[in-house]
């Protein structure tokens, strides 16, 4: 892993995503590598982006940034993030998402933080003063080999764990089951979804989207609706609250801006 410094100018980015207003990337890249990751096709930084899960760039002047946008910006929900796991092994030493959350809670902005590493919980303290304002997905596509498609992420049942003590702790949790692709973890719901069946969360589910450079296949119609069907109907058996993700930002929008509805 080659990890090098960069200075930006902006820190929040409008976002592109309804259930979010802007979004928050500490760094460019991603360690975790994932086969099936679009981030990189979003990622401005050339090298980042062609040397997917090799080279990282830490924003060295992101907390300055964000010191001036939050005190002029129209607050909001920011997602953290949207093209970087803002839990990598990096944020270990730079302990930019940290100071980044920090800064925002205090400013009054919501916080949507969504990460496969179970290092969120080193940041359970500043997460607990607000937690009115924080709510926390952690993603898990299989639980079975998940090296083949996740090579340097943690492993699964970790994740599941740090969801877990976070819903304890009082935290909005959910978990992100996706992307969810034909022929290589759609065989998986059932087993994911009763793992967190004890686990007082949401679940938000999405199918693999394909992109140029992408080897797997996006199913059809007709597979679809056989995988959303179960995982409805799963979700009902174990009275979890459950949304395909093109549909759950209407009810995220509805919890926190209610006078739109
Ligand atoms: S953790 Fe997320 S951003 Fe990182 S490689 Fe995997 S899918 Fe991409």
């Amino acid at each position: 892993m080659i990890v090098k410094h960069i200075k930006v100018k902006t820190a929040l980015s409008k976002s592109g995503l309804k259930e979010l207003d802007y979004s928050l990337n500490p760094y460019f890249g991603c360690a975790y590598a994932c086969t099936y990751c679009y981030a990189r096709f979003f990622t401005p930084q050339k090298e980042a982006s062609e040397k997917w899960g090799e080279v990282i760039y830490v924003k060295d002047n992101l907390i300055e940034v964000l010191g001036r946008e939050v005190s002029v910006y129209k607050r909001g929900i920011v997602g953290v993030s949207t093209i970087t796991d803002p839990y990598q092994p990096v944020e270990g030493i730079y302990r930019l998402t940290r100071a980044s959350i920090s800064l925002l809670l205090k400013k009054g902005f919501r916080v949507s933080i969504q990460t496969k590493s179970p290092l969120v919980l080193r940041d359970l303290d500043i997460l607990l003063e607000r937690k009115d304002l924080v709510d926390v997905g952690l993603t898990v596509t299989t639980l079975n080999d998940y090296e083949s498609i996740e090579p340097k992420a943690p492993p699964p049942k970790a994740r599941l764990r740090a969801l877990e003590r976070l819903s304890e702790e009082g935290l909005e949790t959910w978990l992100f089951i996706g992307p969810i692709i034909q022929g290589i973890n759609d065989n998986e719901v059932e087993e994911i979804i009763e793992e967190v069946s004890n686990v007082k969360t949401r679940i938000i589910f999405d199918k693999f989207r394909r992109y140029p450079g992408l080897n797997y296949r996006s199913g059809n119609e007709t597979w679809w609706k056989t995988i959303k069907t179960k995982i409805l109907e799963l979700c009902k058996r174990y009275t979890l609250e459950c949304h395909e993700e093109s549909e759950d930002w209407i009810y995220e929008k509805r919890r926190f801006y209610k006078p739109l509805f």
